[in-house]
């Protein structure tokens, strides 16, 4: 039997589901760079890059392994410009007995490779992918009968099935599932943050980096600077360097965000974990292992370990229990387009300008930034879910749909109605004021609501809060934000909704 063995960008580890039975002798793998998937969406220079170039480093690694890899390099004269060309192309060349695949990480191409049988007029196994703790299949199961759907009930049955912090008793390490309590500091400089992880780029990557400049231009971001590892040895190394130098603060500062540090003690690893470099499993249990040799403390290791089997996992759960219907929720009836400054950074709010800058630069900004900064000013601006997404989607190294989609549309914006949160995370300049230094760098005062240059989050949020009484003043969780807001003088609330307006008919020049 020789099969044609089709692996995707994020798909590349040699234990992908796959490969398994396969045979260098008969079988033959496929691999594509491609201009459908290249361009759908705004891609981040240095996200092409790191794709591109740890496709055709994998490439070269199955080669040197003996198998037979059709490789297409990105060239935008080339034949085929889909995954599907391409893929139709080598069977009719090959002929063969069938097409093996790993499930994909976003529902547009789901839904083309389900048609492959039938247009190709071959069999085409499409295998679970077995990255994932949880299979789609568990994680319906889990979600079935259930009235709401919590993270955290989901991370402690993963805790349970891999055994990560889990005592001989089958207790949490420690004596509590959860340290979020303890994960909320802000950091001020001390003790100081590593330096990034870096890998210079090799001619293969330079060649990519190149290449990337001269078909894409105009995509966003930069390509300068490229220091990304693009193979799992590298990977591996990143994982060992954030384990031995950032995480025993990861989880204290975790919430954090400062003028000077990009990074802070995040582990920078979700590129990685998401196209195959490293495994999600692995990468926790190097975490346990330091909380075990007394490396690092338990709040940062099961802060850290939370993250990917409990968030990652769940989020993916969410996106394909609730495909395609999804990507089209708007339940707070946003309208409003996105400002053109997500693209530039072009804004006097110091929060935004940082948060967008790094990401210009680095395909990367931390957690709290995506949530509290750039997503919380769409939530309260009300911008249209399709586009923010869409921005989300383009302008990070670590973005796929099944990731990025219930992230931005359920957790950001609450257009899902509330799976990734019982309440939106919308919160005034306060919150970040109390997490990072950007207010005293920011010509709008923090302390002010209505004022001509009072802080845009915070009539923003006051007007968030106003429009959405009918949604959300039933909800106990909010129930004192509404006793707040009409406890406050009518002529105040007046001038801070008439503010909030001002700033939102004039949100480009923000
Ligand atoms: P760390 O802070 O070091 O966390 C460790 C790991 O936990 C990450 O590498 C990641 O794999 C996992 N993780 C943490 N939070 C989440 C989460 N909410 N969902 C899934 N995984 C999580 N993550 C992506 O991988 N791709 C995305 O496209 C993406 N889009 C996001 C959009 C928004 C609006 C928000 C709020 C979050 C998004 N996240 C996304 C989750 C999270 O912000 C990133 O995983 C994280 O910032 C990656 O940096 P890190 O590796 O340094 O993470
Ligand atoms: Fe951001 Fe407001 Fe602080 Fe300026 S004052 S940095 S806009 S929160």
């Amino acid at each position: 039997m020789a099969n044609l063995i089709l692996i995707l960008g994020d798909q590349l580890t040699p234990d992908i589901s796959a490969l398994n039975g396969a045979d260098p002798r008969h079988d033959r793998i496929a691999m594509a760079e491609v201009h459908d998937e290249a361009s759908y969406t705004n891609h981040h220079k240095k996200k092409l890059v790191f794709i591109f170039s740890a496709m055709r480093h994998f490439a070269r690694a199955l080669k040197d392994q003996g198998w037979q890899v059709h490789y297409q390099r990105y060239h935008p004269q080339n034949r085929h410009q889909s995954i599907e060309g391409f893929v139709g192309d080598l069977v009719s060349l090959t002929q063969p007995d069938r097409v093996v695949t790993t499930e994909c990480g976003e529902w547009r191409l789901h839904e083309q490779i389900l048609q492959w049988q039938e247009r190709f007029g071959v069999p085409v196994d499409i295998r679970s992918d077995t990255r994932f703790i949880a299979s789609k299949q568990e994680f319906a199961h889990w979600a079935a009968d259930r009235k709401s759907l919590r993270m955290e009930h989901f991370y402690r049955e993963m805790r349970r099935k891999t055994g990560l912090l889990i005592t001989p008793e089958g207790q949490p390490e420690g004596g509590q599932w959860n340290y979020d309590a303890d994960n909320r500091k802000k950091w001020t400089g001390q003790p100081p943050a590593p330096a990034p992880f870096r890998v210079e780029p090799d001619a293969t990557t330079k060649t990519v980096i190149s290449e990337v400049e001269e078909h894409f231009p105009e995509h966003f971001g930069t390509a300068e600077d490229f220091h990304f590892a693009v193979t799992a040895r590298d990977a591996a190394l990143a994982l060992e360097y954030f384990i031995d130098f950032a995480l025993p603060c990861f989880g204290h500062y975790q919430d954090s965000m400062s003028e000077h540090e990009d990074w802070l003690f995040h582990s920078v690893l979700s590129p990685y974990l998401n196209c195959g470099l490293l495994d999600p499993v692995q990468v926790c249990e190097a975490a346990a292992h330091a909380w075990y040799t007394g490396q690092a403390p338990i709040n940062a290791v099961e802060g850290f370990i939370r993250q990917i089997i409990g968030w990652r996992e769940f989020v993916r759960g969410i996106y394909w229990l609730n495909m395609p219907d999804y990507a089209r929720e708007n339940r707070l009836d946003n309208t409003r387009p996105l400002p053109w400054f997500y693209w530039t950074g072009d804004t006097r709010m110091r929060c935004m300008h940082k948060a967008i800058d790094a990401t210009r630069r680095n395909a990367y900004a931390h957690h709290i930034q995506r949530l509290m900064v750039t997503g919380n000013f769409a939530l309260l601006a009300g911008i249209k879910p399709e586009e923010i997404c869409d921005w989300y989607l383009a302008v990070y190294a670590d973005a796929y749909d099944w990731v990025e989609l219930p992230n931005v549309l359920g957790m950001v914006m609450h257009a899902d109605g509330g799976y990734l949160g019982s309440k939106p995370y919308a919160a005034s300049g306060k919150y970040i004021q109390r997490m990072s230094d950007h207010c005293t760098h920011c010509p709008y005062s923090v302390s002010q609501s209505f004022e001509d240059n009072a802080c845009p989050f915070n009539s923003l949020y006051w007007h968030f809060i106003d429009r959405h009484r009918d949604r959300f003043s039933g909800n106990p969780r909010m129930a004192m934000m509404y006793r707040n807001w009409d406890r406050q003088d009518p002529v105040k609330r007046a001038r801070i909704l008439a503010r909030a307006q001002t700033l939102m008919d004039n949100i480009e020049q923000i």
